[in-house]
């Protein structure tokens, strides 16, 4: 079974306000639209189809990290869109779900309930909500209530069977609209199984709407705290680098990078509080590209990490522990380092010191070490 999803992101979004379109935007630290991506991809979905406007290349690039994820340029229509998108669809699939990026409060959940529900033979399927509110059709002076019973608001993702979906779209006409892509079966004589909807789903259409959606999302969300160690050996030199900053000393530290062990241990609290693994799975001291490095790239890569899985870093504590250098006079300078790479207040990032009172390898100063805490806060 190949399961595809086509996220219609071509809109130019100019009624959700701000200076990038809405599908761009940050929402709790992550473009919207790569919220979406995520959800399929947690899902296990084999292919992801975003169909962006041409000239936001740029900008979905830099919005999206998953190997997954291939581009198509959008049309002058929602149902042009999702034709370019559909011509993109492997062969193979079986499955295909069609998705608005503006709803980016998708679940993993939802995508496998919805294949679950073509693969149990259902030809198409999507979420649905019920209308709570009494309905009116107004027309100038006269008012008619409308059975709201009968009504329901659906949402995206819809899925299909991709051989249904495929000809119900070859039979339309090129020039033809539709809202979604349910009327686009509907056409053809199929109906959906409506299954129930998700208030998270909501569309992002008003300035307003992001703010609501990021306190409907925020509910689940986590802290996370992550621990990292690393110790570093003395050798020939005059100087060391820890959080960044340049010590004179007697002695250098020795290492694949520019051994600072103080960044080193954050990095790997970063990642362990995003579950990425250690700082060794990212940048191998095999590898030759990484060999006298700044550590300041780490730490930069640490922080793209956690802001690609819109994680946010609330608090970042560093205990460097050695006998000398005196870490004391630098401690500050260190701390501003940290917090300016990593976008904080000085007031969220802690530099510590302390000795092992002269006992074990720290204390006959063959090296040094550090410990670092990161708390973060995430989607679990
Ligand atoms: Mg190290």
């Amino acid at each position: 079974m190949t399961v595809s999803a086509v996220i219609v992101a071509g809109g130019r979004g100019e009624r959700a306000g701000g200076s990038l379109p809405k599908q761009y935007q940050a929402l709790l630290g992550r473009p919207v639209l790569a919220w979406s991506v995520a959800a399929f991809e947690a899902a296990g979905v084999d292919q992801i189809i975003v169909v962006r406007a041409a000239e936001h290349a740029v900008l979905a690039n830099a919005a999206l990290v998953s190997s997954k994820v291939t581009f198509a340029d959008g049309g002058d229509s929602r149902t042009a869109s999702v034709r370019a998108g559909l011509a993109m669809v492997e062969p193979a699939a079986t499955v295909v779900l069609i998705h608005d990026a503006a709803r980016p409060g998708l679940t993993s959940a939802m995508v496998r309930t919805l294949i679950g529900e073509v693969n149990g033979g259902k030809a198409a399927a999507a979420p649905a909500l019920k209308v709570p509110d009494a309905l009116l059709r107004s027309d100038g002076e006269s008012q008619h209530e409308i059975d709201r019973q009968s009504i329901v608001r659906v949402q995206t993702p819809q899925a299909f069977r991709a051989d249904t979906l495929r000809a119900a779209y070859a039979a339309i006409r090129p020039e033809t609209q539709f809202s979604d892509d349910l009327s686009v079966v509907r056409a053809a004589g199929v109906n959906a199984n409506l299954i129930a909807g998700d208030e998270r789903l909501m569309k992002i259409t008003h300035p307003q709407d992001a703010a609501v959606l990021e306190k409907l999302m925020s509910g689940d969300r986590i802290i996370a705290v992550g621990n990292g160690v690393d110790a570093h050996r003395f050798g020939a030199g005059n100087f060391v680098t820890l959080c960044g900053v340049e010590i004179p000393h007697d002695k250098g530290l020795l290492g694949h990078s520019d051994a600072d062990a103080g960044w080193h241990a954050l990095v790997d609290a970063i990642l362990g509080a995003l579950g990425e693994g250690d700082i060794g799975a990212h940048f191998p001291p095999s590898d030759p590209q990484w060999k006298g490095a700044n550590s300041e790239r780490f730490l930069r890569h640490a922080l793209q990490l956690a802001q690609q899985a819109g994680a946010r870093i609330l608090h970042v504590d560093v205990t460097l522990i050695c006998e000398r250098p005196k870490i004391g006079p630098h401690r500050e300078a260190m701390r501003a380092r940290t917090a300016e790479v990593l976008g904080l207040q000085l007031s969220s990032v802690s530099v510590k010191a302390t000795t092992t009172e002269r006992m074990g390898f720290l204390g006959r100063e063959e090296g040094l070490a550090a410990q670092a805490t990161a708390t973060l806060e995430r989607a679990p």
